[in-house]
C-alpha cells in the first residue's frame, strides 16, 4: 500500500518528475517500447490452469486499458517513426511503440480490432514456419505437453527426471526446466523431434491456438496501422544455432514474409532477446539483408542515438488494470532512472 502511494506520488507529482524531466533536458525524451505475445478473452487469462495464461499474454480488455492510459501521456508510433526519431531526426517527444511477438491468430482476431478503434499503430513480429499450419513453435510445444498431463507428476525417462505437476505455476517451472534440458543437450532443430518423442499428440495445439494464416497476413500487410517484422523461422534460441543455421533462421523468415506478401520487411525481433541471445553475426546478417532495427528484451526507455539492433523493450503487464501506476512506472523508464542516479 505503501510502496504503491509513492509510486502515485511519484508519478503524478513527487520528485522523480521534476528528475525525469532533467534527464529529459539532458538527453532528450525517450521512446518506450512495449512488447506482448497473445491477446486472448478475459475468460482465458482468469482461468489460472489455462496454459495460455502464461506471462506475456493479455485480454484484449486489458489492452484497451492500457492504451486508454498511454494515449493520455504518450504519443504512440510506429516502428518506422521510432527508427527515424531514434536516428537522425531525434526524439521530440516522450513516445511509445506497441510491439507483438510470435504471430498468434488472436492478434487478428482480437487485437486488430481494437488498434482500429482507437486508431493506434502496432508492429507484429513474425515466425514463418507456423504461418499456416497446424503446428507451435517448439517451446509452445512444451508447455502445451506439461498441461495436458492429468497426473500431478510426470517421469521423463529422456532427461531422467521426475517432475512435480501439482500446480499451474509448478507446470510453468516444469516446462521451463524441460525447455533448458533440450537448450542443453540437442541442436535446436531436434527439438521438434525430441519433443514429439516424449509428447505425442499432448504437444499439439487446441482449435483456438493456431498463428496467423498467410490470408491474414496479406491482409495485416495492406493494414495501414500495422507494421510486420521477422521473428526468425522456427524461434530457436539464436545463440544455440551455429552461425550457418542462425543464418538461415535469419534470412528465412524475411524472404518469407517479403516473396508471400510481396512488402519490404526492416525490423526485426530476437527470438527471447536477452542480452545472451544476439551476438555481432545476426546483427551483420539482418544488416545485409538491409533490416533496419532489431529489438530485444533488454529492459529500458530508447533515446536519441540508441543502437538500432539493441533497441530496449518493457514487457506487457498481464493485469493492466490491477495496478495502472506500476504499468506506468515501468512504461516511463523509472526504475532504470533510478539505477543512472544511483550511480
Ligand atoms: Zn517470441
Amino acid at each position: 500500500m505503501i510502496k504503491k502511494l509513492i509510486k502515485i506520488l511519484v508519478l503524478y507529482f513527487g520528485p522523480w518528475s521534476l528528475l525525469r524531466l532533467m534527464k529529459r533536458r539532458k538527453e532528450g525524451a525517450g521512446i518506450s517500447i512495449l512488447y506482448g505475445h497473445r491477446v486472448l478473452s478475459d475468460a482465458i487469462i482468469a482461468d489460472k490452469n489455462d496454459p495460455r495464461r502464461i506471462t506475456g499474454h493479455t485480454s484484449v480488455s486489458e489492452v484497451e486499458v492500457a492504451i486508454l492510459e498511454l494515449i493520455k501521456r504518450f504519443d504512440i508510433i510506429s516502428m518506422d517513426e521510432a527508427v527515424d526519431q531514434l536516428g537522425a531526426q531525434g526524439v521530440n517527444k516522450e513516445s511509445v511503440v506497441l510491439t507483438f511477438d510470435d504471430g498468434f491468430k488472436d492478434n487478428f482476431k482480437y487485437l486488430l480490432p481494437v488498434l482500429k478503434k482507437y486508431n493506434v499503430p502496432a508492429t507484429y513480429y513474425i515466425n514463418s514456419s507456423v504461418i499456416g499450419t497446424k503446428h507451435n513453435l517448439w517451446f509452445q510445444s512444451v508447455i502445451n505437453y506439461f498441461f495436458a498431463i492429468k497426473e500431478n507428476t510426470v517421469k521423463i525417462e529422456l532427461s531422467n527426471k521426475e517432475y512435480d505437476l501439482s500446480s499451474a505455476d509448478k507446470r510453468y517451472i516444469a516446462a521451463f526446466d524441460f525447455m533448458q534440458y533440450l537448450q542443453t543437450n540437442y541442436k535446436p532443430d531436434k527439438f521438434h523431434e525430441v519433443i514429439e518423442s516424449v509428447a505425442g499428440v499432448k504437444a499439439l495445439p487446441n482449435d483456438d491456438d493456431y498463428h496467423l494464416s498467410w490470408d491474414d497476413l496479406s491482409i495485416l500487410a495492406k493494414e495501414p496501422l500495422i507494421t510486420l517484422g521477422a521473428h526468425s523461422y522456427n524461434h530457436y534460441p539464436l545463440a544455440y544455432c551455429d552461425e550457418k543455421q542462425s543464418k538461415f533462421e535469419i534470412e528465412k523468415s524475411v524472404t518469407d514474409l517479403e516473396e508471400k506478401l510481396a512488402i519490404k520487411i526492416k525490423h526485426f525481433s530476437y527470438p527471447r532477446g536477452h542480452v545472451e541471445d544476439f551476438n555481432d553475426w545476426h546483427i551483420k546478417v539482418l544488416k545485409d539483408l538491409g533490416i533496419s532495427s532489431a529489438v530485444t528484451t533488454i529492459r529500458g526507455v530508447n533515446r536519441k542515438g540508441q543502437d538500432l539492433f539493441q533497441i530496449k523493450r518493457v514487457g506487457f503487464p498481464q493485469n493492466i488494470s490491477n495496478d495502472v501506476n506500476d504499468f506506468l512506472w515501468y512504461v516511463g523508464g523509472i526504475p532504470q532512472l533510478i539505477a543512472s542516479l544511483r550511480q
